[in-house]
């Protein structure tokens, strides 16, 4: 995007209140931002969309749960121990920076302005004394990418280390900075008045989804697969916010997450989406330092294992969808996936479908196999079995490791800590009790770590004994795994307004946002001619007829010039005018302009309404919808 097209973007959406910084009058704090009525409006349209798009569609099963979310919860997910990112700080200035934010700028400059020739004198400063101490030959520049590539998953001292080698300041004094810190993203509080409860807002809306499984695998009548859905705030204290919308503290997510047998990750409607051709950014493709995607149906990466199983792929295809639909430009969306390094350690393939917006490629919506991580995790900690139970149609014979505690001295040995340590006895897996079980074989003795004892526990023969037996099986109990598709509906808003933006050819200060007549924050602009008692009754007649249908409209009888009032409207991504004027009075027709093409027709006020219905629920373009309309010449009316 041209920075003439940003600056005049980012004027009208602060002039026509899309949404502005936070706490305005007082200085504004980076990182939070207020949304205007049409910046509201857009967004209740994208979670409407989305709501029938997936929730609808699919059978989800919705839910809301608080976010105020206790210490307990989050230090069993992994949150509170790893849900953080590595800052830096300027010795001098005390200006913090999120350090990979900071090697991916600093890198992406110096590439950019060796690219664009040593002719053109870099901005700043710093970059002036980095180029004229780095001789950027293709070699490094080829790190340079193969580290902008992986740099999602480098851990602290990998950081500080390509700080170093890579000689990283501060990019706008060229200060020296400290070391890379760990810096835990979720906000802290305390829940009642003793301030003994430690809790946090939450970070994401999964965890309390998670909570809630049993109750929604039996409101599913215990049947699997299937997707709970959850639409609400999330918070991260980032550490440096300053992309606007992209990077926010406080932003509404939805997300799903959809429950499947680990043994078949199949998709029933995998065959629908088969066929769909998607950017796809694979690991290996960004092992070898590159950044062009191949094009790809979902069949093939399936087949190919680029993509893991079918159950990713359809919702990758899913959400490809949606996002073309509401108006994302299909040329820049992309589906990058997750670096080894970069995954957490329990998803099995992750994918985010990135758009390309002035602030580069930017990550909205991540999919990822959680595996089934979170539900082990707290069923672990809770003791509370988050399990499916399947009935088997044919009982089969398996061998299973038991654990025989009572003809031991189990009990007598370990007294009051019997308890914990058999539940971590009984929660451990097929293969580590047989494990356990030759060690006791070989060695007569093991050793183990238990939650909440202090020193580890020896046990022997003589303790317990764990055998090997054949059991008829009728029901299998297993642990879903589940697929999350995550959006940021914040970042989704904005790359939309970035890539509906455009200006008028024939007047460069006129600005248009073309979206979607569906999501459109208002459908239909009501403007009578002039402000003549005689057209009130029909203004009054359409917006009744409107409102009756359910369309969104705003009635501007203002004084200013039809064309003034066409262009404000534009600039709102209006997408229909209904103009009223003095022929409106003796045969109740009206004209309706469309916003792109500056088309106007003329009919009755129920066939413009009915044209206008047809085209915001998706069933007919403005081309059939106006074909028994009469073509209406434009009167000049426009300036
Ligand atoms: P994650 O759980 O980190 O994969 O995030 C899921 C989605 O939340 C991302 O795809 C983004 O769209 C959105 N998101 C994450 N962090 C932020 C943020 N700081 N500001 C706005 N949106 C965010």
């Amino acid at each position: 995007m041209l920075e003439s097209d940003k600056e005049l973007l980012e004027s009208v959406l602060k002039r026509r209140f899309f949404f502005v910084p936070s706490f305005d009058i007082y200085g504004g704090v980076s990182g939070f931002y207020d949304y205007g009525p049409p910046g509201c409006a857009l967004q209740a349209n994208i979670i409407d969309l989305w709501r029938k798009h997936f929730i609808l569609e699919e059978n989800m099963l919705e839910v809301d749960c608080s976010i105020l979310t206790p210490h307990e919860v989050l230090k069993t997910s992994g949150h509170v121990d790893k849900f953080s990112d590595w800052m830096t700080k300027d010795f001098k200035t005390g200006e913090m920076f999120r350090v990979d934010h900071l090697i991916e700028q600093t890198l992406n400059n110096r590439i950019v302005a060796e690219e664009s020739s040593t002719s053109v004198a870099p901005k700043d400063k710093n970059l002036k004394q980095l180029n004229h101490s780095i001789p950027l030959d293709g070699d490094i520049i080829r790190k340079y990418k193969e580290v902008l590539n992986k740099l999602d998953g480098y851990s602290g001292d990998e950081l500080a280390k390509l700080m170093e080698v890579f000689e990283i300041v501060n990019p706008t004094t060229g200060g020296k900075l400290q070391s890379p810190m760990e810096f835990n993203l979720m906000f802290e509080t305390s829940i009642g008045p003793s301030s003994q409860m430690k809790g946090f807002l939450r970070p994401e809306t999964a965890q309390g989804q998670f909570l809630n499984f049993n109750k929604l695998l039996e409101f599913n009548n215990g049947k699997i697969p299937f997707a709970s859905a959850s639409i609400g705030k999330s918070f991260r204290n980032e550490i440096s916010p300053r992309a606007g919308l992209l990077r926010v503290r406080e932003f509404l997510m939805a997300e799903i997450e959809y429950y499947v047998d680990p043994q078949d990750k199949s998709h029933k409607k995998f065959k629908d989406v088969q066929n769909c051709k998607l950017s796809l950014l694979s690991r290996d493709i960004q092992e070898r330092a590159s950044a062009v995607p191949v094009r790809m149906t979902l069949g093939d990466a399936v087949n190919s294992k680029i993509i893991d199983n079918q159950t990713l792929a359809y919702f990758m295809a899913r959400i490809y969808h949606f996002l073309i639909s509401i108006g994302i430009d299909n040329s820049k969306l992309r589906f990058r996936q997750h670096m080894a390094n970069e995954m957490a350690h329990y998803a099995t393939d992750c994918w985010d479908a990135e758009i390309l917006t002035s602030y580069g490629w930017i990550e909205c919506v991540g999919c990822a196999d959680r595996s089934a991580y979170d539900l082990t995790v707290h069923a672990k900690r809770t003791k509370e079995k988050l399990i499916v139970r399947q009935t088997l149609e044919n009982p089969v014979n398996v061998s299973i490791w038991d654990i025989d505690f009572k003809s031991g001295n189990f009990y007598k040995k370990l007294r009051k800590q019997s308890a914990l340590v058999k539940d971590h006895l009984t929660s451990l897996s097929q293969s580590s009790l047989k494990e356990l079980s030759l060690k006791l074989e070989l060695e007569g003795s093991i050793q183990l770590h238990v939650d909440d004892i202090e020193n580890d526990i020896e046990l022997t023969n003589d303790d317990i004994k764990i055998v090997n037996e054949t059991k008829t099986i009728h029901v299998r109990e297993y642990i879903p795994n589940v697929i999350e598709p995550s959006f940021g509906i914040g970042r989704i808003i904005y790359a939309l307004i970035e890539h509906c933006f455009w200006r008028r050819q024939e007047d460069e200060a006129r600005a248009v946002f073309s979206f979607p007549a569906k999501i459109a924050p208002s459908r239909v602009l009501v403007v009578p001619l002039s402000s003549n008692k005689e057209l009130v009754p029909m203004t009054n007649l359409t917006t009744s007829l409107l409102k009756k249908c359910k369309i969104s409209f705003k009635v501007d009888d203002s004084s200013v010039s039809i064309g003034r009032r066409y262009a404000r409207n534009d600039e709102l991504g209006t997408p229909f005018a209904i103009t009223i004027d003095f022929e409106s009075k003796k045969d109740e027709t009206v004209t309706l302009r469309e916003r792109d093409s500056k088309l106007q027709v003329r009919g009755s006020i129920e066939s413009i309404v009915n044209a206008i219905d047809s085209i915001i629920n998706d069933e007919l373009s403005w081309k059939d919808a106006t074909k028994n309309l009469t073509k209406f010449e434009i009167q000049n009316t426009e300036n």
